[in-house]
């Protein structure tokens, strides 16, 4: 029988990609909208690794399935690793894509040092409790000025290494395939298929 696994999350284009990423395992994907009721999880850790693992275990819990999140942050390093677990409300609680980053450019306005890198904590609680954690890096630089209309949050204004356009202007395939949240999901698969 299929290895039944939870996806704490309701963004579609999150379940496509890690369903995508886990075709040929014997795992059967569930989106988070398998539950009666949507849960409502503040992520008020202090850590990625903490929310992730919050979002994981209220879904294992309601749903008595293993069951797999992930939680995203931007390290810069002239802003000493911010806004990091900080990355989706730096502008505020209420901030847009657009606010965060116009302030991510303020404050780096006349800095140099862009150097930054997206981080991805994925966290699998199982059967039993138990939680995993697997992590992806994608370092790269800030730009000076937003670029490119693909994609979402900070692509605009992030630069992978090794190359000059900004993740908003690679096509997705492009960006899926260096991504902080691939990597992160590609532990993940190296760790299912060992156990399966
Ligand atoms: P989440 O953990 O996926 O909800 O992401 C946390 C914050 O990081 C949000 O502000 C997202 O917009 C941002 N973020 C996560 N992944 C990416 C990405 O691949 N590109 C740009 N911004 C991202």
């Amino acid at each position: 029988m299929a290895f039944r696994l939870l996806l704490a999350t309701r963004n579609p284009g999150k379940v496509e990609e890690i369903r995508a990423l886990l075709s040929d395992l014997d795992v059967e994907i569930l989106p988070a909208d398998a539950l009666d009721a949507p849960l409502d999880v503040v992520e008020d850790a202090p850590s990625l690794r903490g929310n992730a693992e919050k979002k994981a275990r209220a879904y294992a819990t309601a749903i008595n399935l293993p069951a797999l999140a992930d939680d995203t942050g931007l390290e810069v390093d002239a802003l000493n690793g911010a806004p990091g677990v900080h990355t989706a409300r730096y502008a505020g609680p209420d901030a847009t894509a657009a606010d965060n980053t116009a302030k991510m450019l303020g404050e780096l306005n006349e800095v140099d040092d862009r150097s930054a890198r997206f981080r991805t904590v994925a966290c699998l609680v199982d059967g039993s409790g138990t939680a995993r954690y697997f992590e992806g890096v994608c370092e790269g630089r800030i730009a000076r000025a937003p670029r490119g209309t693909q994609g979402f949050g900070y692509d605009p204004i992030f630069i992978p290494e090794h190359h000059d356009q900004t993740f908003a202007e690679m096509n997705a395939d492009a960006k899926n395939a260096i991504s902080h949240r691939k990597k992160a999901m590609q532990a993940v698969r190296q760790y299912l298929s060992r156990t399966l």
